[in-house]
């Protein structure tokens, strides 16, 4: 990390924060001269990211192949409002991962790292449904990547203008940003008179 090195974080404790924390990941691959950046879940177990999709994608069939692909993830924490243009930013965590990711061949393992992918995004909601059948689990793909080679970059804080600026008569602050889950809502189809698990009611990452 060359810019601003003193926002870079290499610690895993802090990486695996941010990654816990995300919901979404891009993945992003070269394929003949053609770069692609996907955004897609992700679950994580230890040093191990794992990717899930449909056994005809583009995305995870490329990945598959060992080549390398660059992940990465950013959680939006407040938009920074200096006094001058130049000085407006904003307040981040995100990690980088680069590596090559392998397919999850073992059927044990793949049904694992899919629970971890439930779990991932709604904690508490895999023990409640159905489990997937042998069709859906040959229809799925799953992926990979070793988290060896990662980052983390995090600013936080207010503006930090030019000297000569703060005497000027502009508002400066932060205006912070959250992921807030509403109410859950009802699928038409429910076909029983069910209250939404506790999973669903109180959703917070
Ligand atoms: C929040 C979020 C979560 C997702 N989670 C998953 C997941 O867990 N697993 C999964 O397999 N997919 C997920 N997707 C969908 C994913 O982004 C891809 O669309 C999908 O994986 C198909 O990828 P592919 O490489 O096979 O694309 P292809 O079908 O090969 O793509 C063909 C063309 O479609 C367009 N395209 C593809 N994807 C997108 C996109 N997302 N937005 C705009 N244009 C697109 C591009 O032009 C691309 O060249 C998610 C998407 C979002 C936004």
């Amino acid at each position: 990390m060359r810019r601003l090195p003193k926002r870079g974080a290499y610690d895993r404790e802090t990486v695996y924060k941010i990654l816990d924390e995300a919901l979404v990941c891009h993945v992003g691959f070269v394929v003949d001269g053609q770069p692609f950046v996907i955004p897609t879940g992700f679950g994580r177990k230890d040093g191990t990211l794992y990717l899930h999709g449909s056994a005809a994608s583009r995305m995870l069939g490329e990945a598959a192949k060992g080549i390398p692909v660059c992940v990465t993830v950013t959680l939006l924490d407040a938009l920074v409002l200096a006094r001058s243009a130049f000085h407006h930013s904003m307040n981040y965590r995100s990690v980088m991962i680069l590596g090559t990711a392998q397919e999850v061949a073992n059927e044990e393992e793949k049904c694992e790292a899919l629970r971890i992918f439930t779990e991932h995004a709604v904690p508490g909601r895999w023990n409640e449904i159905r489990q997937p059948t042998a069709q859906e689990m040959k229809g799925t793909s799953v992926l990979a990547l070793d988290l060896e080679e990662v980052s983390a970059k995090i600013r936080t804080g207010f503006p930090i203008d030019d000297d000569a600026d703060y005497a000027l008569p502009i508002w400066a602050g932060i205006v912070p940003l959250k992921l807030t889950p509403a109410a859950p809502i009802a699928d038409p189809k429910l076909m029983h008179p069910l209250e939404p698990p506790e999973h669903a009611r109180n959703y917070k990452r």
